[in-house]
């Protein structure tokens, strides 16, 4: 019992000095410096989503499952379409930055946003080279050019020739795969 005790006491202690120095550092923290921050968005149960790592992921289909909430799944990995008119971000205007939600893949700017009024959220051009890819999409009787994420592979949409100029390109976009963070947020990058 006594040297339950001690061993108790001596946690204890080590307990108090660890809070003690995490106080200081706290307080010698210079407030207005940027923090980098691997992810904008809370997703606990989701270790693949980041904004910073640009590896591509491999990960398998039932895992993707396992981690993402069910719509997101559908979409994403089993290239369903929400109904238009119904998404989050179809009529949105604010300025801000598009992620993957799966993933955390920088995908769109506002800057490259319109308003199409098809129901879906709309851009003309993509943030970065390997923000998407494309792949050729027969589903439906249809010759459409799927758009998936460069770093996921998930399905996000489908590119149009009628959007407006000078890219004429339309990415017509399912909202529930994209995570927005607004340029006022103070952890936007
Ligand atoms: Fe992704």
């Amino acid at each position: 019992m006594l040297i339950l005790n001690r061993s108790t006491l001596l946690s204890g202690l080590l307990l108090a000095f660890l809070v003690s120095i995490t106080a200081a550092c706290v307080q010698f923290q210079n407030p207005k410096k940027k923090t980098a921050i691997n992810s904008i968005t809370n997703q606990p149960m989701n270790p693949y989503y980041s904004n910073t790592d640009t590896t591509k992921l491999f990960v398998l289909d039932e895992e993707w499952k396992r981690v993402l909430p069910q719509t997101m799944y559908e979409v994403s990995r089993l290239g369903q379409t929400e109904r238009p008119f119904t998404g989050k971000y179809w009529d949105s205007d604010e300025k801000g930055t598009y992620y993957c939600a799966p993933c955390g893949n920088l995908l769109f700017r506002s800057t490259g946003k319109f308003a199409s009024s098809c129901g879906w959220p709309s851009f003309f051009e993509q943030a970065g080279d390997s923000s998407v890819r494309y792949k050729k999409d027969h589903s439906y009787n249809m010759e459409r050019i799927e758009v998936i994420c460069g770093r996921c592979n998930g399905h996000l949409g489908h590119l149009f020739d009628d959007g407006p100029a000078p890219s004429h390109k339309r990415f017509c976009m399912n909202s529930v795969v994209l995570d927005f963070v607004p340029d006022k947020s103070p952890i936007t990058k």
